[in-house]
């Protein structure tokens, strides 16, 4: 199902009037500028190995029938346990991580979508001979021959860090990204900070981001995810990032969350929501108290995303 946004990230789904031609359809009208026809398909938090669809991995496993597939998970179709060793296991081999990319970005054009903003931690691994710098190309090589094909979307990258690999990880990310930055002419676009919320501190990652923020590289950090992060919030709240993933709690009511929603405001940070992400993770019990609803009705930039396609069918811990 495409998801209908506008740049700005403000939506709302109305029945056209008798003013409009196609009376009595439902249509998607871009609030920011009072019309339907600004309204493009864009996704913009989309982690690479979360977004591997149950036919590309049977694909894969068909591909290489002499895998060792851990806890004997070989059925990928929906309502089907697939793990994330599985996934994680794909991901290192560059046949396979070049396939996935194709694939993830022809199954998001086939939906429709026209702008897409795909996430990735580098990985390396001795054993595939897979180094952080070999995943990055492997993953620019995939945009580019979906580009060559024709395809009408386009695909730009955010390198993940981890929050688990620590701040000197970091900071050696942060310098692969600034290489690609300068070398793809603007696939690259920027940092992602994401990985398991309760690992680290986010002023341990300061200044890594910093840096990135000097040499040009957009901050999309995932921020508030859990409850109780207002400290460390409010500290990357002020590199200030340019997109707030989640932040599920920026507006809880818990102390010192009021000096939150004025900073994200002040700084107009749009903040990628993903319903069905935080439904799946239990970080959200249910759609109506979702606070896609609370920042929408102030009027503040707010993008539908996907996060985790495969939440649809796995229901336990996100990937990292
Ligand atoms: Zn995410």
């Amino acid at each position: 199902m495409g998801r209908r946004l506008c740049l700005a990230g403000f939506l709302v789904r109305v029945r056209t009037t008798r003013y409009e031609k196609k009376k009595g359809e439902w249509i998607y009208r871009c609030r920011c500028f009072q019309t339907m026809y600004t309204c493009i398909y864009l996704e913009l938090h989309a982690h690479l190995n979360g977004c591997i669809s149950s036919a590309t991995m049977k694909k894969l496993m068909a591909q290489k029938p002499y895998l060792q597939i851990q806890n004997g998970m070989t059925v990928i179709d929906k309502g089907k346990k697939r793990t994330l060793d599985d996934i994680t296991f794909m991901m290192f081999h560059v046949l396979f991580l070049n396939q996935i990319t194709k694939d993830i970005i022809k199954e998001f054009a086939a939906d429709g979508v026209k702008y897409l903003e795909l996430r990735s931690t580098p990985r390396e691994e001795k054993s595939t001979g897979m180094t952080k710098r070999m995943y990055v190309e492997t993953v620019l090589e995939g945009i580019k021959q979906c580009k060559e094909e024709g395809l009408d979307i386009d695909v730009r990258l955010l390198i993940a860090i981890n929050r688990r690999s620590g701040p000197v990880v970091a900071k050696q990310t942060v310098k692969l990204a600034e290489e690609f930055l300068l070398s793809t002419d603007g696939v690259v676009v920027g940092l992602d900070l994401s990985g398991d919320p309760t690992a680290g501190h986010g002023q341990d990652f300061l200044e890594p981001l910093s840096e990135a923020k000097k040499a040009g590289l957009k901050l999309a950090l995932h921020l508030s995810e859990i409850p109780n992060q207002e400290e460390e919030t409010k500290i990357l709240l002020g590199l200030p990032p340019d997109r707030i993933g989640h932040g599920t709690f920026l507006n809880s009511a818990t102390a010192g969350s009021e000096e939150l929603v004025p900073l994200v405001r002040q700084n107009h940070i749009p903040i990628e929501l993903c319903m069905t992400s935080n439904i799946k993770t239990q970080t959200v019990p249910s759609c109506d108290k979702h606070h896609f609803g609370y920042w929408y009705n102030m009027g503040h930039p707010a993008v539908l995303c996907v996060s985790f396609l495969i939440l649809t069918m796995y229901l336990g811990k996100e990937p990292n």
